[in-house]
């Protein structure tokens, strides 16, 4: 159903248990235009039965996490979806099949799944986001502006850095940064990425995007972008200093596609940064 901004907006938060998902709970109650709804964690799950708000250390709020989203679609208008890429496609096809508006943050979607999520974007809006953050959106504008200026004159590397316990790499964030620096200049990331390197590696290939990544403590996300010519550099950085950045984003997200037509979105999209 269309929403208008002055109605409450019911809010599904799947991966309710997760780093991610405890936040998103917080970023829904903290914001005035939603209510959460339901909270889904994966079937087996310990967390199965908790009420929502204890989890994260607030009053009870009568949501009790459960393991059965198709129950659950029609007491809600959007579903945010921080969980796995098999979870999160099993979700996109739920709501597809049931007309819930989808946010969605889960990275290392395969190419199958990404066809899948545009397949059903023809019947339902989606918001698809390797990162919310509003500072990141404004710094892939900055990194499309300094790669189209610098053009075939710079060497483009990225590197991002992230928590010990992140399963995929490179980030979802360093890739969009990577493939608005690559578009930019009229390539395709694809044929110009280099991923790392080690031994005898040869002279760097003109054009091509170096994209590197760093594991280790608890870092919540830093990404920088660095654009090396001859007698001059310029380097982008984002460093994200809490998760709180991404769910507030997911949930602002939220707030917005469930006013639109179906059709995949961005977080660009969102904040009015396209064109
Ligand atoms: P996490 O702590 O491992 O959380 C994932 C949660 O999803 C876990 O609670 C997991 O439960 C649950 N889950 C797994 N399968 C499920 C299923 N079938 N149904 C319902 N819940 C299921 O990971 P995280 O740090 O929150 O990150 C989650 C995802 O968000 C990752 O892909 C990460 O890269 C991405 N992320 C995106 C952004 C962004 O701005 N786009 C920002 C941060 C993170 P169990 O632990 O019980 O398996």
């Amino acid at each position: 159903m269309t929403q208008t901004a002055s109605q409450t907006i019911k809010v599904g938060v799947i991966g309710a248990g997760g780093r991610m998902g405890r936040m998103l709970i917080e970023a829904v109650h903290n914001n005035a235009n939603t209510v959460l709804a339901a909270a889904i964690e994966r079937s087996g799950s310990s967390l199965i039965g908790v009420d929502a708000g204890e989890l994260i250390g607030q009053h009870k709020n009568q949501v009790a996490l459960s393991d059965d989203l198709a129950a659950e679609l029609g007491n809600i208008d959007v579903l945010i979806d921080f969980s796995l890429p098999d979870a999160t496609e099993k979700n996109v096809q739920l709501c597809a099949k049931h007309k819930v508006a989808m946010v969605i943050g889960t990275t290392g979607l395969s190419e199958a799944q990404e066809a899948m999520l545009n397949a059903a974007s023809a019947q339902i809006p989606v918001v698809y986001a390797g990162n919310y953050s509003t500072g990141v959106n404004v710094s892939l504008k900055l990194i499309e502006m300094a790669a189209k200026a610098f053009g075939d004159s710079a060497d483009i590397e990225v590197i991002e850095s992230h928590h010990k316990h992140k399963v995929d790499a490179p980030s979802g964030t360093a890739f969009m940064m990577a493939n608005a620096a690559a578009t930019a200049r009229g390539q395709d990331l694809k044929q110009v990425a280099v991923y790392g390197r080690e031994g005898q590696t040869g002279e760097r290939k003109p054009g091509s995007i170096g994209i590197h990544a760093i594991r280790g403590g608890e870092i919540i996300g830093d990404h920088s972008v660095m654009l090396i010519a001859d007698g001059e550099m310029v380097e982008i950085k984002h460093h994200a200093r809490e998760r709180m950045t991404f769910a507030a984003g997911a949930v602002r997200a939220a707030t917005w596609v469930v006013a639109q037509a179906p059709g995949r979105y961005d977080m660009q999209d969102v904040l009015g940064l396209k064109g």
